[in-house]
């Protein structure tokens, strides 16, 4: 709901004209409940687990790019990524709608606004970088703590059932990890609160990220190889992998973390291992990874 009743009070209100951006968001939400637009949330969480990973259902049934795969000799068929796709959504319905709609008392106290100005492009990416990292950070504790013995066996196990994971596998987790999982993803916008917009934007990102680090393929030509400490789709593929006895890759997207506490020894011995095989065979083998 915005408080002007007019695109001409609004402009009045805040001393210029509205952007073309700001017209179209104020024609959309102004009649609205501010809670309704919040709900947009869910549709906007279920067309991105929907979407983001059909490229890589693509790839993976065409074959085309077997080179860049990391685990080559597992192969998903139509019905093994539907399936996932299928276990991922009655979870979504169950799980991540109903947390949507109950958390919206805490996305009003934390002052995450909906209304005018819409956030100039500085202010988006400056708040989205710092979730990222409040995210990477606060994720890869409890990701590493869910690793313990009790926390394995009794939550995370589930998430680990991909030992070579699949973009419709990256929300595959037993429910009380999602709702754990969610504290880092909340606690960005909870310490630097900005707009709705924002707040979609951040999510949808890092929905893609999670998608493109559990795809199973490593493109030389994606662009996130440019972002500094960014793990990427091989570094958590080894985690999973590795499996339940994985203390090795634990954070959601950058590797600085696993580096400072040492959790990365693991992944470095084995790819020095494997660039070692490599020369001794004379031969780069694409996509042979780590089988
Ligand atoms: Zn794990
Ligand atoms: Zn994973």
């Amino acid at each position: 709901m915005i408080p002007y009743p007019t695109v001409e009070d609004a402009s009045v209100a805040l001393g210029r004209n509205l952007t073309w951006f700001e017209t179209v968001w104020f024609d959309y939400s102004a009649t609205r409940s501010n809670f309704y637009v919040y709900c947009h949330t869910i549709l906007l969480l279920f067309l991105v687990f929907t979407l983001a990973p059909l490229p890589f259902v693509f790839v993976e049934l065409t074959g085309w790019f077997d080179r860049f795969k990391i685990q080559p000799k597992v192969k998903y068929s139509l019905s093994d990524m539907f399936r996932c796709y299928k276990d991922v959504m009655t979870l979504f319905l169950l799980v991540v709608g109903t947390l949507q709609i109950v958390s919206y008392p805490s996305i009003q106290m934390v002052g995450i606004r909906s209304g005018l100005p819409l956030p100039s492009l500085m202010e988006i990416v400056a708040q989205i970088v710092v979730y990222f990292l409040i995210e990477d950070y606060s994720n890869y504790w409890i990701h590493r703590l869910l690793h313990c013995k009790w926390g394995y066996e009794k939550i995370h196990r589930v998430h680990h059932e991909y030992t070579s994971p699949i973009g419709f596998a990256s929300p595959y987790a037993h429910w009380a990890e999602i709702l754990l999982l969610g504290i880092p993803t909340f606690l960005g916008p909870a310490i630097a609160p900005g707009h709705i917009m924002t707040f979609w934007l951040w999510i949808t990102l890092r929905q893609i990220e999670a998608i493109e680090t559990h795809s199973g393929y490593d493109f030389p030509w994606s662009l996130t190889k440019c972002i500094p400490f960014y793990g990427g789709a091989e570094y958590h593929d080894y985690h999973h992998y590795v499996g339940g006895q994985s203390q090795s890759n634990f954070a959601s997207v950058f590797t600085y973390c696993d580096y400072i506490y040492g959790t990365d020894k693991g992944y470095r011995i084995h790819k020095k291992l494997l660039h070692q095989q490599v020369k001794e065979e004379g031969e780069h083998k694409g996509g042979m990874k780590y089988d």
